[in-house]
């Protein structure tokens, strides 16, 4: 209901909406904007088309789905409803009517600025049957709340305030970018840590905000989408979208996305719905191609993720194979299968969970380490810079992932154990997760009070530090609220990783690079590191030819 009110501000020009619910819009809702507002004749007229028959469910009038003919709303709203519309053409004499349950009561003229103000108060009052349906306010609020949001993404232009029972909830000033909007809606932090989507191709043009790899999942999932600026539901956009994320996040796992798609105008016929929600596209396949490669591009900040072993390493097919191992017929087959997620098994496996770092056994370029911090090497699209620590945490996430999920326990006896003494919070995150612990490789005993006794603990690489890996990720995982198992392992896989990994500013040896590249490139998606950063770095021989003027 919200949304075909709102639309009716739109339609009327305005340049500011202000909408007030009380009790979740159980009480009323009020929504006033500066359109052109109505004559006193209008005013009447527009409560005048009685549509009740339209209206099935409490769901089409007050959740998000709207009507499904125009030129109903303000009818269908008032026939179940207290309503009352105040509008003015202009400053100074204008219009109030009021209606209940479809019948206009009276129509006085106020004094009011250019505009209409629309009051919809005892939603149901006259239909108990309906009213059921209403759910709880908090519920309808956040129906409301979403609705206004989406409609606030697609017209950022409007300054748009929301107050629930008298306080402000959502101040949108007119804004100038989609970052800065959803920084109203949602928070700076949320809008701050989205990735950046702007690909132009042919005359199709893909821009908007999605969430990083790592995020996705963590919060509510939110998809904006609209297509030559009109707010609208495809799934098959969407599900181009996601697409990208392929290998990046767990299957079943949808990212956040808020994306402007804006098409040549003879591509689309945007009435296909009298809503307006929903589109056709006269070839919707190359389209659904662009946005999906608009994402990736963003998520990985060059081609892709998934085409990332064909284009940035070099491909199977062609790299030369150094001294053929006995298992290279089955590690550099063709046409690798295709891998959906990072808790997929892999058909082969390069390396063995307790030797993670094994001999390279595909062509490796040289590389140099810069800064003791990035590894640096060159392939045919360009030079190409990885971040060591993240690469390695990456590698050590999916490593750690799989040993949870085979149930084995690479674990290294210590030949002496080693006691730890923690704080009460670290020995409580230590209990919480002990299982996942175990998973991991790790035996721990207590030892009384707050003190561990560690006899066993993975060995990911010669470098690992136990003692510090164990204190570090306790540390990190005190604050942890309850998660699901999945949630922890995952979680704790990308603490430990993280904590396991090598530093910026380790010194690698030829060798440990060259593993680090031979395993980083075995990884599902290498451009990310499990916090979602880049891991990688791109720079293309067109971007440094031009940067030299040669082009
Ligand atoms: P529709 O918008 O499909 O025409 P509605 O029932 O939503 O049907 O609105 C009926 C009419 O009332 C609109 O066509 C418009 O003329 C008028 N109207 C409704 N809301 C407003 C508003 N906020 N400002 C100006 N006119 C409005
Ligand atoms: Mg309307």
């Amino acid at each position: 209901m919200v949304k075909e009110l709102f639309e009716n501000a739109l339609d009327a020009g305005a340049r500011v909406i202000e909408i007030a619910v009380e009790d979740g819009g159980r009480q009323s809702i009020r929504i006033s904007d500066d359109g052109t507002g109505m004559s006193r004749d209008d005013a009447v007229m527009s409560l005048e088309r009685h549509a009740t028959s339209k209206i099935h469910t409490a769901q089409d009038l007050v959740g998000v789905r709207s009507f499904g003919f125009r030129g109903e709303a303000l009818a269908a709203i008032c026939s179940v409803s207290h309503l009352e519309v105040e509008t003015s053409l202009e400053d100074g004499a204008g219009t109030l009517v009021r209606a209940a349950g479809g019948s206009i009561v009276d129509v006085t003229p106020i004094a009011r600025r250019r505009g209409t103000t629309i009051r919809v108060s005892r939603l149901f009052y006259n239909a108990p049957a309906r009213l059921k349906f209403l759910r709880g306010a908090r519920s309808e609020w956040r129906a409301i709340l979403d609705v206004v949001g989406g409609m606030a993404l697609t017209r950022r232009d409007v300054r748009v305030t929301l107050t629930h029972d008298g306080k402000p909830m959502v101040t949108l000033p007119s804004a100038s970018s989609l970052r800065e909007r959803l920084a109203g809606v949602y928070g700076g932090e949320f809008a701050g840590r989205l990735l950046e989507v702007d690909d132009l191709l042919g005359a199709t043009h893909v821009s908007g905000l999605v969430e990083r790899p790592a995020d996705a999942g963590t919060a509510t999932r939110r998809v904006f989408l609209s297509v030559n600026g009109r707010s609208v539901r495809d799934l098959g956009i969407v599900r181009a979208a996601e697409s990208a994320y392929r290998s990046t996040i767990p299957a079943g796992v949808r990212p956040t996305l808020f994306l402007d798609v804006v098409v040549a105008a003879d591509m689309v016929d945007v009435n296909v719905h009298p809503a307006k929600a929903e589109v056709r596209f006269r070839d919707r396949w190359p389209i659904e191609r662009v946005v999906e490669n608009a994402v990736r591009r963003a998520l990985g900040n060059f081609e892709s993720g998934a085409t990332f072993g064909r284009t940035v390493w070099p491909s199977p097919a062609t790299a030369p194979v150094v001294a053929p191992p006995v298992d290279v017929e089955t590690l550099d087959h063709e046409s690798p299968p295709p891998r959906d997620g990072l808790f997929e098994r892999d058909e082969v496996e390069s390396t063995t969970p307790e030797a993670p770092v094994a001999a390279p056994v595909v062509d490796v370029p040289p590389l140099m380490q810069l800064r003791r911090t990035y590894l640096m090497f060159e392939h045919e699209h360009g030079v190409v810079l990885i971040d060591q620590h993240s690469a390695h945490e990456r590698v050590l996430y999916e490593q750690f992932m799989r040993t949870i999920d085979r149930g084995e326990q690479p674990a290294q006896r210590l030949l002496f154990p080693m006691t730890l003494h923690l704080g009460p919070a670290e020995a409580e995150a230590f209990e919480r997760n002990r299982d996942v612990f175990e998973q991991l490789g790790f035996e721990i005993e207590g030892f009384g009070g707050h003190t561990l006794l560690v006899r066993a603990v993975p060995m990911p690489h010669p470098r690992f530090d136990p003692e510090r890996c164990l204190r570090e990720t306790l540390a990190s995982i005190t604050g942890d609220r309850d998660a699901g198992v999945h949630a922890r392992h995952e979680r704790l896989a990308a603490t430990v990783a993280c904590k396991a990994a090598i530093k910026a500013g380790d010194a690698l040896s030829p060798g440990e690079m060259r593993a680090l590249y031979v395993a980083l490139r075995d990884t599902t998606l290498p451009a990310h590191d499990v916090h979602g950063r880049a891991t990688i770095v791109q720079l293309t021989w067109d971007e440094i030819e031009r940067r030299f003027g040669r082009r």
